[in-house]
């Protein structure tokens, strides 16, 4: 059986669950500056959110060291994302991935006519950076290298990472999407925007839904040069389709380093946890860089996910290096705990 798209698996989901581990959210967000920024701006939502905007880059910008135009903003980075994808995709050609990683930019590009090619990732489940700059030819478009990769959690090495985009940046465009860049121990080492800085062909794709905990309220974005924001500026209103109230929490727990420590200290002590219940009865895993885990089943992966839903825990599976595999984001300890009951009846 084929894996549920993410739209299929959110409309079979109940609303309440005792274990929600399957969108890799971090319920330990928003952080409470975020929430008494959103009641702060209740008010005054009647009003376009012109200076939150500005407000929101000029943030960015200085943390990252960058000009405020190499910032654009959107809802989450999905509809940046989709929109790179339509920017590059629709003049055919090829886009490049990991094969498993994330879809959205690469789906996007091939519903527009643009090849997908897909490039399986190593032995030790990380993409295979030299695989993927061999498939490079005169037609491919653009590039996409998700570190940490989502599914699998696992990072490139950031000097091969930086050499890489070093040298493809000179045949094609690379877009690095950095959603999960927050987990790691040294984002500022090991994000690609210092190649964007050196002026390379190269955009980095962030979002506040992941370790700022705002998947439901929307704030992501993009950095490149000027130039190539204009161009996918073109096909999206991104900015615009970010509420005043998403924009005032992003402001306010934007870099809030108490709330970001702790909710990965939290996500840290969950995934020990994880780890062990896993080694307990009998299972591997990838050791994970971000906040969820894969690990190979022993079952029927769609049964699994069945058989965990009938007990009010919510996890994804994949099909991969002819393996069925679970993908279970990192909750709660309580979440974590309900998972373990529902799994050792199961596994
Ligand atoms: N990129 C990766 C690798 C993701 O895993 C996700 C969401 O799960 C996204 C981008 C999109 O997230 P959002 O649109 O919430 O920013």
């Amino acid at each position: 059986p084929r894996r549920l798209t993410d739209a299929e698996f959110g409309a079979l989901a109940p609303r309440e669950l005792k274990a929600r581990l399957f969108a890799n959210e971090n319920p330990f967000g928003p952080s409470a500056k975020a929430k008494q920024a959103i009641m702060d701006s209740i008010a005054s939502s009647y009003q376009y959110p012109f200076m939150h905007l500005k407000e929101l880059e000029e943030k960015i910008s200085a943390h990252e060291g960058l000009g405020k135009d190499m910032i654009l903003l959107g809802a989450g980075s999905s509809p940046l994302l989709t929109a790179a994808g339509v920017c590059f995709g629709s003049s055919g050609g090829n886009v490049i991935s990991g094969d498993p990683s994330y879809d959205d930019m690469p789906e996007s590009a091939e519903k527009v006519g643009a090849q997908w090619i897909k490039v399986p990732l190593t032995a030790d489940y990380k993409l295979d950076l030299d695989a993927m700059e061999a498939a490079v030819n005169a037609d491919t478009k653009l590039v996409y290298v998700c570190n940490p990769n989502n599914p699998t959690a696992t990072t490139v090495d950031t000097d091969r990472l930086r050499a890489f985009c070093e040298r493809v940046s000179q045949k094609t465009t690379v877009f690095v999407d950095e959603a999960y860049i927050d987990y790691l121990p040294d984002p500022l080492a090991a994000t690609m925007v210092d190649g964007v800085k050196k002026g390379q062909n190269i955009i980095v794709a962030r979002t506040f839904s992941k370790l700022y905990g705002f998947a439901g309220l929307r704030v992501g974005y993009i950095i490149a040069q000027p130039a190539l924001l204009e161009k996918i500026g073109k096909v999206t209103k991104g900015p615009w389709s970010i509420s005043a109230p998403a924009l005032g929490a992003a402001i306010a727990s934007y870099q809030d380093t108490p709330y970001l420590q702790d909710a990965l200290q939290k996500t840290s002590a969950s995934k020990e946890y994880l780890y062990k219940v896993l080694k307990e009865e009998g299972y591997e895993y990838i050791p994970s860089a971000a906040n969820f885990v894969m690990f190979p089943l022993k079952m029927d992966g769609a049964r699994f996910v069945e058989e965990m839903m009938k007990r009010g825990v919510g996890v994804r599976n994949w099909e991969f290096n002819e393996k069925e595999w679970c993908r279970i984001s990192i909750g709660r300890m309580d979440e974590m705990e309900a998972f373990a009951t529902a799994f050792k009846e199961i596994s």
